[in-house]
């Protein structure tokens, strides 16, 4: 069998990783081909050396409270070399009503904390006698939290949460596909309150009768990294890929053969390949051009998919240069609060080694769904911006001695509402053309732990049964 994969960012790489896998454990044998179109594997997964910093370009590591991405590390042979954030990284903080706010993490310290005014904490309490949306429903973000929880919840809660993981805009992006636990939990148990005193009381239960108890409940778990930073597990994947790697070359043009299998056509040299199955873990957007002649469904399907732009600033400084303590995660800001600045990470104080001995780091994000121009300013004009909010939110007071400005034009896909439907209709063409699927983040997850699930999920679909 021969298997062509458009992409090596993680997912793609993920993928062959499994493809293997399976063929190994079965005893089968396939050719692989993997195409690349940059002259690098990784994608958005890029760590960057300079002048003592280590800073990355995309991801900044990914969650261990799911087992996706620690079996393959465990498989690659790389766990040992695996960061777990410091401790202090527990605590993180909204700047909200222009100031920071430490995010409350027990119902004592909630009640104490003056990022929700008394009105909205008890607003929030009343999430319990909520009764569920209709269980088909596909409601955004901001209707769900408005309605649940109250507007400053979504303000200063949901809303930042909503920036820090798609750097998306509530108003637009689809519960269920974005946040599918939150959705089956609302669904389950009616509310989220319930969701939790039962989950909790189900652990009760289980602990009692000697049993195991199973998993956390709701989101959670430790940032977890290399001392190399996050492209440790895509060169660990390159390296142990044993198809053909083809890099610096696109796919451009895929047919579907009329007897079954497919032509594809891909970088200069223009003589095309042939393959019984096409994986795609290349963006939507690119896949919707290199997959068209395939069938105009295809891309009618994928161009419903946006992606958010996003640029990261990265700083370098000393703590002196401060007026806050870098004693945590780093912070979100709130919806309202004018920032162009959508969160800062404290880099350094979430892992060692991003700085040099006595310095510190700092990366921030602005852009995304709802600032669409920002990530397209000069550089230096985006340094400028960044700069002048965090004089104000953190006290920055002198020029940082390290600048780094990172510029994603198409960062991270959007599953604003009507995400599943799309879903559904690239499932009927993967049913309508034997061999074609569809990988990558743009469809079921953008965590890392999503896209190696997810290239797991694909390889079973692909070599199962078979
Ligand atoms: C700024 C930023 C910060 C993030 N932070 C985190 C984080 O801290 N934790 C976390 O879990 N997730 C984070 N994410 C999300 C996560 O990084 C991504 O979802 C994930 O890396 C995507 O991997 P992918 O392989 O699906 O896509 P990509 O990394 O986009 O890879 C797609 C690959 O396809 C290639 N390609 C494009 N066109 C073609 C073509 N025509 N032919 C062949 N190849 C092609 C591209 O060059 C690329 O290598 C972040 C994302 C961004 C942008």
């Amino acid at each position: 069998m021969r298997i062509a994969v458009a992409g090596a960012g993680l997912s793609g790489l993920s993928l062959c990783h499994a493809l293997q896998e399976k063929l190994e454990a079965t005893g089968r044998h396939a050719q692989i081909a993997l195409f690349e179109s940059e002259g690098r594997t990784g994608g958005k997964v890029q760590s960057i050396k300079d002048d003592g910093y280590l800073v990355e370009w995309g991801p900044n590591g990914f969650l261990n409270n799911k087992p996706d991405t620690l079996e393959l590390c465990r498989k690659l042979g790389i766990d040992d070399l695996m960061l777990p954030s410091n401790d202090a990284a527990r605590k993180r903080y909204i700047y909200a009503g222009g100031e920071l706010h430490r995010l409350p993490e027990s119902p004592p310290s909630f009640l104490k904390s003056r990022l929700l005014p008394w009105s909205a904490k008890f607003r929030l309490m009343g999430e319990l006698f909520i009764p569920p949306a209709p269980p088909d429903n596909d409601q955004t973000l901001a209707e769900f939290a408005r309605r649940r929880l109250g507007p400053m919840a979504l303000e200063r809660l949901i809303g930042p949460m909503a920036s820090g993981v798609f750097g998306g805009d509530p108003e637009t992006m689809s519960l269920k596909s974005c946040f599918p636990r939150i959705h089956e939990l609302e669904q389950e148990y009616g509310g989220l309150f319930r969701a939790m005193i039962m989950l909790a009381n189900k652990k009760r239960k289980e602990k009692k009768a000697g049993g195991e108890a199973s998993g956390p409940a709701g989101p959670g778990g430790i940032l977890t990294s290399f001392e190399g930073g996050l492209e440790v597990l895509t060169r660990a994947l390159q390296a142990a890929f044993k198809g053909d790697l083809l890099l610096d070359c696109p796919v451009t043009k895929v047919e579907a053969k009329p007897g079954g299998g497919f032509i594809i056509h891909a970088g200069a040299s223009g003589t095309p390949v042939e393959a019984d199955v096409f994986i795609t873990a290349a963006p939507s957007y690119a896949a919707s051009k290199f997959l068209a002649p395939v069938a105009p469904a295809i891309p009618d399907t994928l161009d419903k998919i946006p992606y958010a732009p996003m640029a990261i600033v990265c700083f370098g400084l000393t703590e002196d240069d401060l007026g806050v303590e870098l004693d945590g995660f780093g912070f979100l800001v709130g919806l309202k609060e004018r920032r162009k600045v959508l969160g800062t990470l404290w880099d350094s104080s979430i892992f060692p080694g991003r700085a040099p001995v006595g310095k510190c780091s700092l990366r921030s994000m602005a852009g995304g769904g709802r600032d669409i121009e920002t990530p397209y300013l000069p550089e230096e004009d985006i340094a400028r911006i960044v700069k002048n909010d965090l004089k104000d939110i953190m006290g920055l007071h002198t020029e940082p001695e390290f600048v780094k400005v990172f510029r994603h034009e198409q960062a991270i896909p959007q599953y604003i509402v009507g995400h599943s439907r799309n879903l559904e209709r690239l499932d009927g063409m993967e049913a309508k053309y034997p061999g074609l699927f569809f990988a990558g983040n743009a469809y079921r997850g953008v965590g890392i732990n999503d896209c190696v699930r997810e290239a797991y999920r694909v390889a079973e679909k692909v070599l199962g049964g078979k």
